[in-house]
């Protein structure tokens, strides 16, 4: 961790950006024990306000890197967003179940960027594959057909270095350098306004703020109010086109454009910054050697808080490839893959999110609400489905294909993800388990893939019933690569394992 002489050798991969998603896939290739360097213009984490939500799917990921329990002490859970007009009637509300979902963690939580990005530094440092070097400053890309070379200046020294790779991967942000040497354009989604965001601690209680968070579809001056850890209360407020942005972030304005709910001798302002929010998505992923995750390849609006959880999902879908690609077990063609899968997801939350937009800034109430379905006291509530992966990896019955596979409980065990690690997992049912011959356990041996069968692993056989299903491929990062209902196409389907040559498409 030492910045003080240049790294020597060459590594596998370069991320650059040590944000939530550099850090998280830096975990996940150190798992992997990919030889990593990661670069970080800043000497410290990100100082202004920022992510305050993530769900169920990225919990499960920071469970892979073995951080869960760590995370927990920082979080707690959120009863969901309320979509309120300008007199406070409810318009829209998207309540959130505190039971745990099939993913085997809670649906939605609440935490302090900071804090998730120090646990994920911190994480960094058990890997004895990753390097992180921070006060560095890249500048420059290069690359053919033998390896890729990244430049940069140590700030700290003045001195220009140049590490020499096999892959760069720019988590380097909505301004991102990475996707400028990939020569990639965004796709413009249409959303783009400027926003106050402020954190405030409360220096009294005030309970009646409530958990939940707030949408408040004023015309006037559309507003989010969202509860934070502890005492940390946020505020999102829309930023008229003539107002100025430094003038809005002055503590007299801050208090002004907070006096609808609080009052200066309630809190403290811990922070304030103006935001243009964006909705982008990066036309061209990969290019090569180098290839682009979380806000480099695209943005949206916060309204969904799905923005770093997008980010999570980047790095959990690309480094189990880059570890195959890297390991010679899989050609380069595996990280085609990684776009055509994961941007029509983000697209999708994307999309939503700007339909959300359009009812809290009152300019399309009629789409977003039609985004809601009317339960029996005719209230229109919110349920938000994951999205599915787009064409990328498929073998065998495709019916579950791009879909995340469950988390089960193994008896004392504990949850089953751990049970596998970040590998493939066969799940099958009571039956087939026992009728696994010796090609197949060879096949799933030579493969790394761990076997959960139904009568060792609580469900699991009625989930296979459910949707008529034998046994089910499941990806390192919890999707599914296909199934099986008979015995006798297993075969076929392991056979998707040899990934000496480029894997199935679904397309
Ligand atoms: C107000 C607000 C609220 C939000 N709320 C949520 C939410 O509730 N839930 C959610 O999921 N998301 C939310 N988001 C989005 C979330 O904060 C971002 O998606 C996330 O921080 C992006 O992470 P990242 O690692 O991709 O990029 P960043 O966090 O931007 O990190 C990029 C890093 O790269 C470094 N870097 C850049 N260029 C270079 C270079 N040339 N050399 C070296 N280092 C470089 C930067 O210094 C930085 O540290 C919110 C965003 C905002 C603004």
């Amino acid at each position: 961790m030492s910045n003080t002489a240049a790294p020597s050798g060459s590594f596998d991969v370069v991320i650059v950006g040590r944000g939530p998603v550099g850090s998280t896939l830096a975990n996940l290739l150190g798992l992997c024990g990919l030889r990593t360097l990661v670069l970080e213009r800043e000497a410290k984490a990100y100082h202004l306000p920022r992510a305050v939500h993530f769900d169920d799917e990225c919990m499960r990921v920071f469970q892979t890197i073995g951080l869960a329990d760590a995370l927990l002490p920082h979080l707690t859970l959120s009863p969901g967003m309320r979509f309120v007009d300008a007199e406070g009637r409810l318009l829209l509300d998207w309540p959130r179940t505190r039971e745990p979902t099939a993913m085997g963690w809670n649906l939605s939580y609440r935490f302090h960027q900071p804090d998730l990005e120090d646990v994920l530094n911190k994480g960094l440092e058990r890997w004895p594959d990753v390097e992180l070097r921070t006060r560095c400053d890249v500048f420059a890309l290069e690359q053919d057909r033998s390896g890729a070379r990244v430049r940069y200046e140590d700030l700290a020294t003045g001195q220009l270095v140049e590490v020499p790779c096999s892959y760069v991967v720019g988590c380097d942000g909505a301004r991102s350098l990475v996707r400028r040497f990939i020569g990639s354009a965004m796709e413009d989604l249409g959303f783009h306004e400027r926003w106050l965001v402020l954190d405030v601690l409360l220096t009294c209680e005030r309970p009646d703020l409530g958990d939940f968070s707030v949408q408040h579809c004023n015309p006037r001056r559309p507003a989010t109010y969202i509860r934070g850890t502890g005492n940390r209360r946020r505020w999102e407020i829309t930023v008229h086109p003539d107002e100025d942005a430094v003038e809005v972030t002055q503590p007299a304005r801050v208090w002004e454009l907070l006096s609808p709910w609080l009052k200066s001798d309630e809190a403290e302002i811990e922070r304030a910054a103006v935001y243009t929010f964006h909705s982008a998505v990066a036309k061209q992923w990969r290019a090569g050697r180098f290839l682009l995750a979380g806000d480099s390849a695209h943005q949206t609006p916060p309204f969904l808080g799905q923005g770093m959880c997008a980010g999570i999902r980047d790095a959990a879908n690309l480094a189990w490839k880059l570890a195959y690609v890297v390991a010679g077990k899989a050609t380069p063609d595996l990280l085609d893959s990684y776009q055509s899968e994961r941007a029509p997801h983000v697209r999708e939350f994307i999309e939503l999110a700007i339909r959300l937009g359009g009812l809290i800034n009152t300019k399309a109430v009629e789409a977003a609400l039609a985004t809601g379905t009317a339960q029996g006291d005719g209230q229109l509530k919110l349920t938000v489905e994951k999205p599915l992966l787009g064409p990328g990896l498929a073998a065998g019955d495709r019916s579950m294909t791009g879909k995340l596979a469950p988390q089960f409980r193994i008896g004392d065990l504990g949850r089953s993800d751990d049970r596998v690690g970040y590998r493939f997992a066969l799940l099958c049912s009571a039956g087939l388990g026992a009728a696994l011959t010796e090609p197949h356990r060879a096949a799933l041996d030579a493969a790394e893939v761990t076997i959960l069968r139904g009568e060792d692993v609580a469900g699991l056989d009625a989930w296979l019933d459910e949707h008529g299903l034998q046994a089910v491929l499941v990806r390192p990062d919890r999707y599914v690569l296909g199934a099986v209902s008979k015995s006798e196409d297993l075969a076929a389907l392991l056979s998707a394992l040899t990934f000496a040559a480029p894997l199935p498409s679904a397309a």
